[in-house]
Parts: structure tokens; sequence; C-alpha cells
């Protein structure tokens, strides 16, 4: 199949948090003999830096770009994935976050830049860009991309379009002159299209337009389709419920290896765990806690914001440290919560490190060192650092939502009895279930090292690499091409049909209309 991958980062090119883990690692997990997957990206400084081997292919004229667009093409990551670059100065060459300046307000210009991209996508969706390739399916992923299934509803053959929820959250929302202003197709301004109680939806045009929808875990596909978790999407989303999947998100288990992992103390696997000890005691003397075995080390790596619960631990620090427990956090975002953690690390200097910003290698050094890696977000769409954790024997605390659901095993009398236990977890997201929870894992910890051992090795030996789910999309772009038997030869012969085209515009109109 010939798949066009869409998304504003992937990693290891630029990388603000899961997104960019997603879309560095599924597209090579798609990219077997057979199917030709290419990713576009806008080409950020950071990109251009990175990506080697870039040729000029094309210059675009484009609604919302006064010059002509040039668009460069190379391969991925050294990979037989194909990537496209948006290359627009205006637009993505300035320093930094993708989406936020530096004082963490957005880009005031965050709906021409995505709106731009999206024109270009659909330019190469349709042809006009590579002329010696055509697309079957455009993969969009999250509100950045959100434009790409509304642009490309318009037209009547086209590529099917499938878009990824990563983040319900996060939407892409604008006041109405925007719409105008980006000279959006009158059509698409209706509840049914990218109206949003008055205001311009990017998410809206992923999920109202594209053919089919997902997002990152089947816990998550139910939950945003009630009004708990559906940020007021919940009606559009339980109208699309028959276009709309959930799979779960896979991890990159080349990068996140603690046998290895080139960032870490002393790499291991479960025959020498013993070696997980000297990462602890790393972590311990490079973050100015007390050295030792016998303290429950926690760790918590991600973005510092209420939707991952960090308030609740902040509020519950000093009847945690009650009992030995230690706690290295490293993450950014909301700045109250960032001064927060940091004054409270001068509170507890022996039981608290606190790190703000972004630091991969410390990230890796958290999950190779920690005992257990703390995630009591309140909504976990996936979740991916608690399947980097149990790769790595770190046992995981989480709160039992979303993807965090889906991955996590209680530990309970049964599971701990039939050894299927992989964490720990709780079901309200509270202060008082965080420090119970944690004093359940210190308990265990403290118990009998053999049985925290055995907690540890299921973990490790849970595979949510990426082949599974990278099947279940492959079977969903089939489907979304018409392609139901998937032997090769037929893959081939429907690849060249154009009917294919026609039939995915006329599912799309008994869909949404
Ligand atoms: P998110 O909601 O942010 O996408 P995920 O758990 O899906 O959360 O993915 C988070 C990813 O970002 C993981 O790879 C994690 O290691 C990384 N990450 C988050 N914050 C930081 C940070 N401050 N420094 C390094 N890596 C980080």
């Amino acid at each position: 199949m010939d798949i066009l991958f869409c998304t504003s980062e992937a990693y290891p090119l630029i990388k603000t948090g899961g997104l960019a883990d997603v879309c560095g690692s599924l597209p090579q997990a798609l990219s077997a003999p057979g199917n030709d997957v290419r990713i576009i990206l806008p080409a950020y400084p950071e990109v251009l830096e990175h990506a080697t081997g870039l040729t000029s292919l094309a210059r675009l004229t484009l609604i919302g770009a006064t010059e002509p667009v040039e668009i460069l093409a190379g391969h991925f990551n050294d990979s037989n994935v194909g990537l496209y670059l948006v290359n627009s100065p205006v637009h993505f060459r300035r320093p930094g976050n993708p989406y936020v300046q530096e004082d963490g307000s957005d880009w005031p210009d965050n709906a021409e830049r995505f709106a731009l991209f999206a024109r270009a996508v659909v330019a190469l969706a349709l042809g006009q860009a590579d002329t010696g390739w055509r697309p079957q399916v455009v993969h969009c992923n999250d509100w950045q991309t959100g434009l790409v299934p509304a642009l490309l509803s318009q037209h009547e053959v086209r590529p099917a379009t499938l878009f990824s929820i990563h983040n319900l959250a996060f939407q892409g929302l604008f006041p109405v002159e925007t719409f105008t202003a980006l000279k959006l197709p009158e059509s698409l301004w209706s509840i049914d299209g990218l109206e949003f109680h008055g205001k311009l939806s990017f998410i809206k045009g992923g999920i109202a337009c594209a053919d089919q929808v997902t997002t990152v875990s089947p816990t998550y596909a139910q939950e945003i389709c009630t009004s708990t978790f559906g940020c007021g999407l919940e009606g559009l989303l339980q109208y699309r419920s028959a276009s709309l999947t959930g799979i779960l998100n896979g991890m990159d288990c080349k990068t996140w290896n603690p046998a290895t992992d080139r960032f870490i103390e002393r790499t291991y696997n479960i025959h020498n765990l013993q070696h997980k000890l000297a990462n602890k005691l790393a972590l311990q003397r490079d973050h100015g806690l007390p050295r030792g075995g016998q303290p429950l080390l926690l760790g918590y790596i991600g973005r510092l914001v209420e939707q991952k619960g960090v308030d609740l631990i902040l509020v519950m620090l000093e009847q945690l440290f009650r009992h030995p427990i230690q706690l290295v956090v490293l993450g950014s975002g909301d700045r109250a919560l960032e001064k927060r953690f940091e004054d409270a690390a001068h509170r507890y200097p022996d039981r608290l490190s606190v790190h703000i910003g972004y630091n991969e290698q410390l990230a890796h050094r958290i999950q190779a060192g920690a005992d257990c890696l703390l995630m009591p977000s309140r909504y976990e769409p996936c979740g991916l650092s608690q399947m980097y954790s149990l790769a790595y024997g770190t046992v995981p605390i989480t709160h039992r939502t979303g993807g965090l659901a889906d991955t996590i095993v209680n530990l309970d009398k049964t599971t701990a009895s039939d050894y299927s236990a992989t964490g720990f977890s709780f079901d309200d997201a509270t202060p008082e279930a965080i420090v119970d929870t944690c004093v359940r894992a210190l308990s265990y910890f403290q118990a009998s090292r053999i049985n925290w051992w055995k907690l540890v090795i299921t973990g490790m030996k849970k595979d949510y690499s990426w082949p599974a789910s990278a099947a279940q999309y492959l079977e969903l772009y089939r489907d979304m091409c018409g392609l139901k038997d998937s032997t090769p030869e037929n893959q081939g012969l429907h690849a060249s049909s154009p009917g294919l085209i026609l039939l995915n515009t006329e599912r799309q109109e008994t869909h949404i209309h």
C-alpha cells in the first residue's frame, strides 16, 4: 500500500512528547515489503538540522503563502520510510518548540501555520507535488493535521483518510474570523464540518471528515464517547462510533531497551537484574539523594500539567515522605506547577529531586534507576512511559484510565498468585489513592525481594512492540480502500484502481451528510 503519514512531530527529528514517539516509530513498523510509507512534516530548523540527503522536489503555490512553498524530499531516519518536508521559512523556521513561544504561549499564527501545512499535504495527496507518487491512504495525526481530511473531502477523487486522535484535549480552536482569513471552503463551515460552538475547530475537521477515526487505546476510544472525557466532542464521536477504533500504541524497542541503552549507568536484562541496582545508586548519586537499595525510589517523567495528575503528587508529598520513599521528577509545562515542584525540592532535599526541562538522557536514566514509575494521569489516551518502564523493570504505579488501564495489570491476590500482575493501579485520581498505592507498592517491595523481582520480570517480558498494532492499522487501511483480501497480489491489483478512491468518497458522503 502507498501511505502518506502526516504529523507535526516525529522522533528523532523533532519531539515534544508521545506523539513524536508514535509518529517516528509507527511508519517504520508499517514499512514492510509491499508498503511504501512516507512521512510529511513541517521543516522546522531542528528537522532541517537532523535530516540528511534532502533534495528539492517541488515549489507549490499555496493559499496562505506569499512565496512558493518548497517541498523537500529524503529518507526518514535512514530507513525505507520516505520523508517530505514543507519548507516555508516564514511559517516554520523559528527556534524552540513547534507550537509555543519561549514564554509558553501559543505561536499567534498557529492556525495559518498548520493550515498551510495541511494544504501542502493535500497537494501531495492529490499527486500535485510528487508527480511520480499518489498515496492510497493519508493518515493524519492530531489537530495540527485536522484540516487535511476536511480539505480532501472536497475532492471527488482522493485517497482514503484516517485521522488519529492522540489527545482530544488539544483541539486547535480559533475564532470564526480565522476561518475567513484562511480562505477555507464555505461549505466546511457547518456543525458537520469545522464549526464548534461558533469557533473554528481543526480537530473537528479530522473527526467529522475522515473516512475512519482511530485513537490510541481501546479504553480511551470508549472514554471519549462520554461527557467526562469527550471534551465537548462526545456527541460527534458517538455519531462516528461505527468508524472509530482504539488501537494501542506500540513502543520503539530499539530506543527503549535496557540491554543496549547507551544513556544508562549499566545495561541489564532479565538475566542480570542485579545491574539495575547500579542504575538506582547512580541516579541517587547524581541527584543528591541518600544512596542505598532500601528506600523505594519513584520516578516521574512527563509534562507537568494537570492532565498528568502531578498536582495530586504535590499535595501528598508530606504523607509520602513519612515512609522510606524517594522521588525524582523530570518534566516541564505549567509554570506554576514547575515552581511548586522546585519549592518542594528545597523542602525535602534528601527525598525529592526535581529537574525542570526536557532531557532525553535523564528520562532513560530515571527509567533504568527508579524502582517504580508514577503515572497518576487524570486521563491518559495511551501513555508510553508506562510501557518503557515495564521494559526497564520499573514497576508502574498508575491511575486506571485510558491506555494505562489497557497496559497495566494491577497487583491483587489473584494476579500476585498467578504472576500476571505488572504494576499497581488505583481507580480514583485522588491524592489519598496515590499515597495508598505507593505505600502498597512499598510494602510489597519490602516484604519479599523475590516476589518483587517476579513482578518486575513479568513486566519486562510483556511485548508492547509495534508489529501487532501496525498490523491493525494495515488492516484498517485495507478496509478503507476496499482491499478485503489482503494477499500481496491483490494489494498490488487494487492499488492502481481508481474505483477505490471513488468508493471512499461515497462512503464519506454516507457517514457525514
Ligand atoms: P504525552 O502525553 O506527553 O505524549 P506519553 O507518555 O505518551 O505522554 O509520552 C511522553 C514521552 O515524552 C516519553 O517518551 C517521555 O519519556 C517523554 N518526555 C516527556 N517529558 C520529558 C522530559 N521532560 N524530558 C525527556 N523526555 C520527556
